[in-house]
């Protein structure tokens, strides 16, 4: 809008403003005027709605204020401040709005005084008058400007204006409650009706568009009952009919003479080209369901394409110019990003394809950049204050090193240098150590506990399962045993402690007794700093947990290894310096805040066998620093995996009874049913009966599913492991993380319904012994040679399966939909490295200089940040 008449529409507030101020100075007795203040504010109407003020402000002080001389004094004292009110936030808005360039007329508020409800703004809004402003609203200029005042983004939709009533239910049903939702409710696609062609060049099947005028209108019933409706268009090289079924509705609208835009596909209809069903419009200078990019929305209960479309084009014609922009223009300029309204209106209603591909990308670098600050800041926030140093004790990792039955791969060297040098340093170190099953985090993460001890530390180790805990503490038990950790401070004097309970007070003595039994490595049997393990789970008697507890907080465990019962409130550590969680996607951030918060800021660890795809793990877990063993211990039995189609079963199992009478032992997991556990588990106890009954009816089977209770599923995968059983049987959901060096066959029903990165993790649940060992992947036959399939069998690595995971069934599916902790993205493919790397160097940059988005500039930014990181979402 030009400058001229936004001045002259600001002064023209201004001037009533004056009035009304004096009026109020004077205690309401009607004296700021000496004509009365009903006369000036005809005139002052007047002028104001030729000035192009909106007719909702006008209609609004119209309604506050005429009669003026009538009002008792009470009214008035209530009215004027609330017409000031307006007049102020219109005045605001006028002078400061945003309306770029292209924008409608500013100056248009005054719904403000009829909508209490609207949240930022609200606290300048005046109460909530007015009846009778519907007919306002019906008045206002369609394109009409300036933020509605008392209208926000955040407005739920059944306040905004131009929603029809029964679409609220449907809308909801969309997740679509308020203004804002509407306006990032992104096309699922778009119909191209770009191309316009004359009637004689239309092709039959093709889609297209063309500009006619109505020439004929017709309606009949087919036999079958349906209405159809025939319309006959002409335009300067022929004639064409459009037919549409069941929509008698149509009639209303076409009508005989009008110039419409017809698109749709050419089909034929008694011999002739026809349009069938398809989009129209009248012709005019912008449309949104024909001749053009054409948004296609997802739609819910009485939504229509039409409908739909025009909701948000009204919705974006209004609000797109309206919305904060969240980037500070240097961001935007130094990535070459798009402004926000540009993009909020390409999106929806593209001018062409590199527009769209434009709004799209500036779209998806706002999703990724609010990740990024997100959980950059989650590490700043971990790293906020200092962390305790553990420098390496150079001469016991040597003699660690060297006790190891094995030497460290180069990958284990280099990731277990990246982890000393991280823990020596007074920043707690937060990271994330992917590797394979079966790579040997281990070791690694024993070495690094190993460190934290020999600083006179205590180090923790959490494990999803209670097997998995027992195994840790063996294994960790053993690498550690005969270590002596010189110079650690409390190591005689615990022994003396010890030692003095059991001559004072036979109680205490128990209590040692005991917690030599708890703690891996017997204090007085052992040489003074000799490393004690100690396990800690949910299934210890009530008195051996509190002992042990007691022991933890002593300081009397070095390391100590448990489930989830570490992280219970009543266990606290004397001092712990350095966490571990293994299995890292069972866990989430919640719990790796409790296990930090065990110490004064432990180092922390975690790890996880489920590799995943650079992208997905800088957007799931982007607040660790990132460490991966991409290389498997030599030696390791080669996993021959073999795809069978689903009639083939019977040589499966003839492979798995051979393999039995050899010795081994086999898995048999059932096919994935996504509806429920309750229906998976009936599936896997139904084909346990079938597989016991008929087809392996002399060998010893077990069956495992998720909805047994922990020690149950316990109880079974040891006597899986210990051998008692010969075929586990068991549920996808289970999982079956523990070594069964003896298993040697696993075998997959449904194979085609897993992703490649959870055939990958069945797969790697054998060949961990000595004996060669086979994956057997059951599919339908139509799978069977797919390119999905042909990569499992052709390769081991476990990152290239999830890229390729990734790139085939996006992120939603790549965790399995039960679990996947991913942020709603709605424009942003995690497949865009370059755009990601891009956010996430520009979050650094931003947060490097404003590590709290205090600044004015970024402040924006900040409220979106907390609105998407408050979604429910939790990323673990
Ligand atoms: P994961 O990474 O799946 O947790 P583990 O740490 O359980 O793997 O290691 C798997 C097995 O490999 C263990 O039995 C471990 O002793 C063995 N292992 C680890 N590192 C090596 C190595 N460098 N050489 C040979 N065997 C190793
Ligand atoms: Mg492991």
């Amino acid at each position: 809008m030009d400058d001229e008449r936004k001045t002259q529409q600001l002064n023209h507030l201004a001037a009533l403003g004056r009035v009304l101020s004096a009026e109020e100075k004077a205690g309401f007795d009607g004296s700021a005027l000496p004509e009365g203040l009903g006369a000036y504010l005809r005139d002052w109407l007047r002028q104001g709605r030729d000035m192009g003020l909106s007719l909702d402000l006008l209609g609004s002080l119209a309604d506050q204020l005429s009669n003026y001389s009538l009002l008792v004094r009470e009214a008035r004292r209530t009215r004027v401040p609330k017409a000031l009110a307006a007049l102020r936030q219109t005045y605001r808005e006028l002078r400061d709005g945003p309306a770029p360039a292209g924008e409608p007329p500013a100056g248009a508020p005054a719904r403000a005084a009829k909508r209490p409800a609207a949240p930022p703004a609200a606290k300048e809004e005046p109460a909530a008058p007015a009846p009778a402003r519907k007919k306002a609203a019906a008045r206002t200029p369609r394109r009409s400007p300036a933020p509605l005042p008392g209208l926000a983004l955040d407005t739920p939709l059944e306040q905004a204006p131009g929603v029809r009533f029964d679409y609220l239910r449907s809308l909801k049903k969309l997740g679509l409650e308020t203004i804002r939702d509407l306006l990032y409710h992104f096309p699922r696609r778009y119909d191209d009706y770009t191309s316009t062609r004359p009637i004689h060049a239309l092709m039959y099947g093709s889609t297209e568009t063309i500009v006619a005028t109505v020439d004929h209108v017709e309606t009949r019933r087919s036999a079958g009952g349906r209405n159809i409706i025939t319309v006959r268009v002409r335009d300067d090289t022929g004639t064409l009919s459009a037919v549409w079924f069941n929509q008698p509705f149509l009639l209303k609208s076409l009508r005989v003479g009008m110039r419409v835009v017809l698109s749709g596909r050419v089909g034929q209809y008694r011999g002739r080209l026809t349009l069938e069903s398809p989009e129209w419009e009248p012709y005019d200078d912008e449309l949104i369901h024909t001749g053009r990019l054409v948004p296609v929305y997802p739609l819910s209960g009485n939504l229509r394409p039409r409908g739909m479309r025009r909701l948000v084009k009204r919705t974006v014609d209004t609000w797109a110019g309206r919305v904060p922009d969240p980037l500070p223009p240097t961001v935007r300029e130094r990535a070459g990003l798009w402004d926000l309204a540009q993009a909020l209106r390409q999106i929806h209603f593209p001018d062409d394809p590199e527009s769209l591909v434009q709004a799209r990308r500036r779209l998806a670098f706002d999703e990724f950049l609010l990740i990024q600050i997100g959980v950059l800041q989650r590490k700043r926030e971990w790293q906020a204050e200092p962390g305790r140093p553990l420098p390496t004790d150079h001469d016991l990792l040597a003699r660690f090193l060297a006790d190891l039955p094995f030497a460290l791969t180069g990958a284990q060297q280099r990731v277990l240098e990246q982890l000393l040098t991280d823990i020596a340093r007074p920043v707690p170190m937060s990271r994330l150590l992917q590797g394979d099953v079966g790579s040997g985090k281990t070791v690694v993460a024993a070495a690094a506990m190993l460190m934290a001890v020999a600083n006179g530390k205590q180090a923790a180790i959490m494990a999803p399962t209670e097997i998995l805990a027992e195994q840790h503490e063996r294994t960790i038990g053993r690498l550690v045993a005969g270590l002596e950790v010189a110079g650690r401070p409390s190591a005689s004097a615990v022994t003396t402690v010890g030692e003095e309970w059991k001559e004072e007070d036979p109680a205490r003595a128990r209590r040692l007794a005991e917690l030599k039994k708890l703690v891996g490595v017997a204090a007085d049997k052992a040489p003074a700093g000799q490393v004690r393990v100690a396990l800690l789970t949910g299934s210890l008697k009530a008195r051996q947990k509190r002992e042990l507890r007691q022991a933890i907080a002593d300081g009397q465990v070095d390391i100590v290894v448990g489930t989830h019962a570490l992280i219970q409130e009543d266990v606290a550590f004397a001092d712990l310096g350095m966490a571990v969680i293994d299995e890292q996607h069972r866990f989430g951030v919640v719990q790796r805040q409790q296990l930090h918060q065990k110490g004064f800021n432990p180092h922390l660890l975690v790890m996880t066998a489920t590799p995943i795809p650079r992208t997905l793990a800088l957007t799931l877990h982007g607040d660790l620093d990132v460490g991966i063993i991409d290389e498997m211990p030599p030696g390791r039995q080669p996993i021959s995996t073999r795809w069978l189609a689903n009639a083939e079963r019977q040589r499966a199992y003839d492979f798995i009874r051979k393999q039995v009478q050899e010795g081994r032992q086999a898995f048999v997991i059932c096919p994935l049913v996504e509806e429920s556990d309750k229906i998976e588990a009936a599936a896997a106890v139904e084909e346990f009966h079938r597989l016991q009954s008929e087809v392996f009816a002399d060998l010893k089977l077990d069956l495992l599913h998720g909805r047994m209770s922990g020690p149950e599923k316990e109880r079974i995968m040891r006597a899986f492991r210990d051998g008692e059983t010969q075929v586990l049987v068991s549920t996808p959901v289970v999982e079956v993380g523990i070594d069964v060096p003896n298993a040697t066959v696993m075998m997959v029903e449904g194979a085609e319904r897993f992703g490649l990165s959870q055939l990958h993790q069945f797969r790697g649940r054998v060949g961990r012994g000595e004996h060669a060992s086979y994956c057997i992947l059951l599919a339908t036959s139509d799978e069977l040679g797919s390119e999905r399939l042909k990569a499992i069998e052709e390769t081991e690595d476990g990152f290239a399966l999830a890229e390729i995971d990734l790139e085939l069934r996006g992120p939603g599916e790549f965790f399995g939909t039960r679990q996947s902790g991913m942020p709603d993205l709605k424009v942003a493919k995690l497949g865009d490295t370059r755009l990601l790397d891009l956010a996430r160097r520009e979050a650094e940059a931003i947060l490097a200089d404003d590590p709290a988005l205090s600044k004015p500039q970024h402040a924006v930014l900040k409220e979106r940040v907390a609105a998407f990181w408050s979604q429910g979402m939790e990323v673990s």
